[in-house]
C-alpha cells in the first residue's frame, strides 16, 4: 500500500456526496478496493472476524443485506423511518450502523460538517462539507431560508467538496438519463444551476424543507443511524449517485472501457474478507478504518481488508440491537412463472418483510426489474432480495414480479422484523 492515509469516520459525530480522503484533498475520488483503472466486475466481500464468532447468528440478517442493498445500488423511497423494531430509548441499530459504515469503506464520506467542527448553534440542517479558504475558516450561513446545506448558503471562501446534480442541484433524485459522471455531476461551484450559491446536501433536514420529502436522508450522512425514534434502511439517491460516479472509472466518463460493476457479498466468518466486522472497539459507538491506495491522478482505492470496529459497550444506557427475521403466517400462491402473490398476517404498525435468494436473478437482470405491488402501488424492492414494509391491517397483500422466473414459493421468507438486544 502506497500513500496510506488512515481516517476514522466515527458514526458517533456528525461529519451531495463526497470521498473520504476529500477532507485533506478536495480533488480526490476514492474506489472500492480492487479497483486498479481498468474496467470489469469489482467484487467486494463483507466478513465478520472470527474472534467475534458467537456474534454470527446475531448480525447475520443485517450483513447479508446490507450488503445486497449497496450491490443492487437501489434507491428506496423514503428510506428513512420510524424506529419500530428498535427501542426508542437506548436503541442502537446495528442494521442502520452497518449500511452506513461499509458506504465508508466503498469510498464515499459524509457530505455535511460535523457540528463541533463549525460553531453554528442556530439554524437548521447541517452545513456542506469543504475546507476552509484563504481566511483559514469556515464561512457559515445558512442564507435567507435558514437551512443549512441549502442552495442559497454563503459559504465565503470556503473551498466545496460535496459533488451535485449539475442540471437541478437535487440530491434526491437521479440524472433522468441514467448518466451518472462528470457530464451531469460537479464539484465546481461555476457549475451550479442558476439561483443556487451553495449544494443541497442529501439530509433530512433538506429534504423535508426544500423538497417536501419528509422520510429520505442519503445513508452516508453522518450521525443519523443515531438519532432516536429514527431508523435508516435502503439507500438514498446520493449513495447510489456517489458509487455510480466512481464506477464511470477514471476518466469519469460513464460508457468507457475503464467502467466498472460492483459484486458485493457477505461471506460469514473471515479475516481475510475485503471489509472484515470486528467488536472490539474501546469507545464510541462504530467507525470504519479507510486507508487508501493511488491509481492515477486524483483516483485512489480502498485497501484490502478494511475494518469497521464496534463497540460492545455503548455509552450510556445504549446497547447495539441486531434485526432479525422472526417468520410469519402468509397464504403464498404463484401467479404464473414470473409473479408471486402472499397475504401476509399482520399487526397494523409492525414492520415486515419478504426475502428470496440472489438466485430470482439472473445474470444479466437488473434487482432495478423487480416489481412490488404493496398497498395498491407499484414499488421497487429495497435490493434484489428484500421487501420491507409497515402493515396498516390484520391482512398485507403483496405481489412480485421478477424479470424472467420467480423463485419457488418455499424459497420466499415473510417475517416480521424484530430486533435482539446484545447481551
Ligand atoms: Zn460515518
Amino acid at each position: 500500500m502506497t500513500a496510506a492515509t488512515l481516517i476514522a469516520l466515527f458514526t458517533g459525530q456528525v461529519v451531495a456526496f463526497t470521498y473520504v480522503t476529500a477532507k485533506s484533498d478536495a480533488e480526490i475520488i476514492v474506489h472500492p478496493a480492487g479497483y486498479e483503472g481498468r474496467g470489469g466486475e469489482l467484487v467486494v466481500t463483507l466478513g465478520l472476524h472470527p474472534d467475534f464468532a458467537d456474534l454470527e447468528d446475531e448480525i447475520a440478517f443485517s450483513a447479508e443485506h446490507v450488503a445486497a442493498i449497496w450491490d443492487s445500488l437501489l434507491v428506496w423511497e423514503e428510506n428513512l423511518g420510524p424506529s419500530i423494531e428498535i427501542p426508542k430509548i437506548g436503541g442502537t441499530d446495528f442494521f442502520g450502523t452497518l449500511i452506513h459504515e461499509f458506504g465508508h469503506t466503498l469510498g464515499i464520506a459524509h457530505p455535511t460538517l460535523m457540528a463541533n467542527e463549525v460553531n453554528a448553534s442556530r439554524g437548521r440542517g447541517k452545513f456542506s462539507m469543504a475546507e476552509p479558504g484563504p481566511n483559514g475558516k469556515f464561512d457559515i450561513d445558512e442564507g435567507p431560508d435558514g437551512i443549512r446545506g441549502s442552495s442559497d448558503d454563503d459559504r465565503g471562501d470556503d473551498i466545496n467538496t460535496v459533488y451535485f446534480k449539475k442540471s437541478d442541484n437535487n440530491p434526491f433524485s437521479l440524472p433522468e438519463d441514467d448518466v451518472i459522471d462528470s457530464t451531469t455531476y460537479s464539484r465546481n461551484l461555476e457549475d451550479l444551476p442558476s439561483g443556487s450559491t451553495s449544494p443541497n446536501v442529501a439530509s433530512r433536514e433538506v429534504a423535508a424543507d426544500l423538497f417536501s420529502l419528509p422520510n429520505t436522508e442519503a445513508m452516508i450522512v453522518g450521525g443519523g443511524s443515531l438519532v432516536p425514534a429514527q431508523i435508516r434502511r435502503g439507500l438514498g439517491a446520493d449513495d447510489v449517485a456517489a458509487i455510480r460516479y466512481a464506477m464511470s472509472g477514471v476518466d469519469e466518463l460513464q460508457g468507457t472501457p475503464d467502467d466498472y460493476s460492483l459484486k458485493i457479498k457477505w461471506v460469514g466468518l473471515s479475516d481475510s474478507s475485503d471489509v472484515i466486522i470486528r467488536f472490539d472497539r474501546p469507545d464510541g459507538y462504530a467507525a470504519a478504518f479507510v486507508g487508501v491506495r493511488a491509481i492515477s491522478g486524483n483516483h485512489k482505492a480502498m485497501g484490502k481488508n478494511r475494518i469497521i470496529n464496534y463497540n460492545p459497550n455503548l455509552p450510556g444506557n445504549r446497547a447495539w440491537y441486531f434485526p432479525q427475521p422472526s417468520p410469519v403466517e402468509s397464504n403464498a400462491r404463484a401467479i404464473n412463472e414470473r409473479a408471486l402473490e402472499f397475504d401476509v398476517v399482520t399487526k397494523p404498525g409492525v414492520r415486515y418483510g419478504l426475502s428470496w435468494p440472489d438466485s430470482a436473478l439472473e445474470k444479466e437482470e437488473k434487482a432495478s426489474s423487480i416489481i412490488i405491488q404493496h398497498d395498491g402501488k407499484n414499488q421497487g424492492a429495497m435490493s434484489g432480495r428484500l421487501f420491507l414494509f409497515v402493515a396498516k391491517g390484520s391482512s398485507t397483500n403483496i405481489k412480485i414480479a421478477f424479470p424472467s422466473m420467480a423463485p419457488d414459493l418455499s424459497e420466499v421468507e415473510t417475517f416480521e422484523l424484530t430486533a435482539r438486544k446484545a447481551n
